[in-house]
């Protein structure tokens, strides 16, 4: 049943605002894998979140920030056995997202990228929603619903 009250229904929150390093991408999985452990997950749906969520902070910190200084902000949401991660920064964002999506796209084959970061949190995923702009920043969204796919 649903109702508008956070205090009396199942919904849970938290934001954290990081530094765009390589050394938080372990940081953002551990504490997202944290936030939603209360509804127990399995061990691959563990993997499959920590997996998303590395995948979506090293973009940020490669290709939002190329490697150069930024924040980065992680926004979690727990609604009933839904998660919805949200991946934030504000870089020079992405001109053409459909492109950017199609499996094995790379704008940085020289850094030897595979391009298959998106594809990673789709599949992980149950729902992937990127937003972006040139000089916008980017932010994807990502949703998983525990415990009902096993
Ligand atoms: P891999 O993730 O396999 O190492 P990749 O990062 O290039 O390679 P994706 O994660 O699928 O592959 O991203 C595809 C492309 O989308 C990137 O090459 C980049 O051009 C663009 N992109 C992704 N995230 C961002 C971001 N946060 N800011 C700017 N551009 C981005
Ligand atoms: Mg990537």
């Amino acid at each position: 049943m649903k109702n508008n009250n956070n205090s009396e229904n199942h919904t849970n929150s938290m934001e954290l605002i990081f530094d765009s390093k390589s050394e938080n991408e372990s940081f953002a999985r551990v504490v997202v894998a944290a936030f939603c452990a209360r509804l127990d997950p399995t061990l691959e749906e563990i993997s499959d979140i920590k997996t998303a969520v590395s995948e979506a902070v090293t973009n940020c910190v490669v290709h939002g920030y190329e490697g150069g200084p930024g924040k980065i902000r992680l926004k979690c949401i727990l609604d009933e056995n839904e998660l919805t991660v949200e991946v934030h920064d504000d870089g020079v964002g992405i001109d053409d997202i459909g492109q950017a999506m199609e499996p094995m796209y790379t704008s940085k084959p020289q850094l030897e990228r595979s391009g298959m970061g998106f594809s990673f949190m789709e599949a992980f995923m149950d729902e992937l929603e990127v937003k972006s702009g040139k000089h916008c920043g980017t932010t994807v969204t990502m949703k998983k619903r525990i415990g009902v796919n096993n």
